[in-house]
């Protein structure tokens, strides 16, 4: 069989741009494919990243890519890669270039998608005075008043530390009854207010939250919102679910140490595997997949 590379890494966000640096270090060669949908497409700064805090996402990916030119075995793909099939020995992936390549191994890189709440403002605010991580945005909006938008009980662990910033904070389910009467009597003991009641919008200028609508007219003056996840989360492709890869009950990857999936030959890192996901942790299981699929390729030799 004539393999075109050795790896073909589909998606080019934090993730799948470390899995191409740590192959190319070894001089395995891959093709890195991406259609420049990253998750923190809104946002205009990477917080928590040591060496470039606060960097906007764009230049982040910019530089990463710098990085990679200087490893001539990883090639780059401005494009989609829509198919993948297993073959007895390797894989064929089609490209939206019309294109197709046959490898021998696929490092899965394309991340989750955010779900974007049917509410008037929402998509609007997201990544701008919406955010889902106070680990991201916490310390730039700390003494505001603050909202936290919960849909299921996972979330309970994570309010003493949006209340840890906040000069206010108001927890709202919209609608629903995530909190056991447990939870409940430990935020009424904490004087933290929690509104059930729906949201109808969320008023803004300038990309600025303003208040927080409910159905019934309320308004409640906010100036910034954290949003929980819900689960499970939305892969950004189901290429990988077409190959067979299991999920978890969170819709992530099942993987092994090294970042192999349930299908042999099928590596996946970032957003994808993680419950915790950040650009850091992102890189970080981009070193393990890349090291896994080098670790196989060279078992196999
Ligand atoms: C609003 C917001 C702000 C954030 N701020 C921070 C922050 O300040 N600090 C921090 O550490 N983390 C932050 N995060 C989290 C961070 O963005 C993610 O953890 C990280 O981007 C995940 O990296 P990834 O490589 O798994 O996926 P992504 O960054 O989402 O990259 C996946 C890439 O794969 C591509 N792709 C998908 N499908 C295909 C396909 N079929 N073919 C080709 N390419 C494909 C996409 O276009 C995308 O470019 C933020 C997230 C959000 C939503």
């Amino acid at each position: 069989m004539k393999f075109d590379y050795e790896v073909l890494i589909v998606g080019g966000g934090p993730g799948g741009l470390t899995a191409a640096l740590t192959l190319g270090r070894i001089h395995r060669t891959a093709l890195l494919c991406d259609d420049n949908h990253p998750r923190n497409l809104p946002s205009a700064h990477v917080n928590n990243f040591p060496s470039h805090d606060g960097i906007h996402p764009a230049e982040w990916r910019r530089l990463a890519r710098k990085d990679l030119e200087k490893y001539p075995s990883i090639s780059p793909f401005h494009g989609t890669v829509s198919y993948i099939e297993k073959l007895t020995d390797g894989f064929r992936a089609e490209l939206s270039s019309g294109t197709s390549v046959v490898v021998k191994k696929i490092i899965l890189a394309y991340g989750v998608k955010d779900r974007m709440l049917p509410i008037s403002g929402f998509q609007e605010l997201w990544g701008k005075a919406i955010f889902h991580c106070p680990f991201c945005h916490g310390y730039e909006i700390r003494g505001s008043r603050l909202g936290m938008l919960v849909k299921n009980g996972f979330a309970f662990h994570s309010l003493p530390l949006i209340e840890s910033l906040a000069s206010n904070l108001v927890v709202f389910t919209d609608g629903g009854h995530p909190f056991s009467s447990e939870q409940l009597e430990v935020l009424a003991r904490k004087n933290i207010t929690v509104i059930q009641q729906k949201i109808s919008s969320f008023t803004y200028s300038d990309e600025r939250l303003q208040a927080v609508v409910l159905e019934n007219g309320t308004s409640i003056d906010r100036d910034y919102l954290f949003y929980a996840a819900e689960f499970p989360f939305i892969q950004k492709s189901s290429l990988g679910e077409k190959l067979g890869c299991e999920v978890n009950e969170f819709g992530l990857y099942k993987i092994n140490e090294r970042g192999g999936t349930t299908v042999r030959g099928v590596y996946a890192c970032g957003d994808s595997v993680a419950m915790a996901q950040s650009v850091l942790l992102s890189c970080a299981s981009g070193v393990l997949a890349g090291s896994g699929v080098i670790f196989e390729l060279l078992s196999s030799h």
